[in-house]
């Protein structure tokens, strides 16, 4: 059975959340929320979102529906607000998480730190009587709160909207191994040997294998098989040699 993911954006609908002008903390975890899903289409795990829409969900309902759902991490999504020169990412858990969850929070921090550039202002644990989340609290699987740069920051909201589709590409990547699934990368259509590139020697390694002189994995097979009759033949690895003298369609 295939791992479940569960992503909060927070705010919505009435609820602004963090405000900078026209800049509001509820449409850009939305934004990344949405990407995320996106990217985790087609990869071992089912993904669901407390809010697809500028809705306003209950706190409680949100939790509730990571809990019967049965998702096996939650990561609810926010961006600070300080002054104009605090700067950073950071992240907040539970008061009684364990090692096993502050580990995974410290690998979802260095995803964005890797992807944004900003500092790193640590993994939190929330106190009894402050910043202790119900969205840790109330969900009963390994949950943090991350918080994506400063709104209040016109530097940190830069890099939020430069790297975005970086930083949820990173966050993606690092949710599914939290969850115990690796990150399949994308067949790029005639990359036999997966170096990212199209080149003769993609069409060498589709001969080779059409004249069984070498077994591919599946992947290979998949990226190999331009004319998606199911083989690699000789036909296949003339369309990888045409695409990588870059005629192909011409
Ligand atoms: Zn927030």
């Amino acid at each position: 059975m295939s791992k479940k993911i569960y992503i909060d954006p927070g705010h919505g609908g009435v609820q602004p959340g963090a405000v900078k002008g026209s800049r509001k903390e509820k449409d850009d975890v939305l934004r990344i929320a949405l990407k995320i899903k996106e990217l985790l289409k087609g990869q071992d795990c089912e993904v669901r979102l407390s809010r697809e829409t500028d809705v306003d969900v209950d706190i409680n309902d949100r939790c509730k529906d990571a809990n019967s759902w049965g998702a096996d991490y939650f990561l609810s999504i926010h961006r600070n607000s300080a002054g104009a020169t605090a700067t950073g990412n950071e992240i907040w858990i539970y008061s009684k998480a364990t090692d096993i969850t502050e580990a995974k929070a410290r690998n979802l921090l260095n995803a964005v730190t890797k992807a944004t550039g900003l500092k790193d202002r640590g993994v939190h644990k929330g106190a009894v009587s402050y910043s202790d989340y119900g969205v840790n609290k109330y969900t009963n699987m390994h949950s943090a709160l991350i918080e994506l740069g400063f709104i209040s920051n016109d530097g940190d909201n830069k890099v939020f909207d430069e790297t975005l589709d970086k930083t949820a590409l990173e966050l993606s990547k690092t949710l599914l191994s939290l969850v115990g699934a690796q990150w399949k990368a994308e067949t790029v259509k005639g990359d036999v040997n997966g170096d990212g590139k199209v080149t003769a020697a993609d069409a060498r390694e589709a001969l080779r294998a059409s004249a069984k002189l070498e077994t591919l994995t599946e992947e290979q097979k998949k990226a190999a098989d331009m004319n998606g009759d199911g083989k690699v033949t000789a036909a296949d690895s003339r369309e990888i040699l045409t695409e990588a003298a870059g005629i192909y369609g011409a």
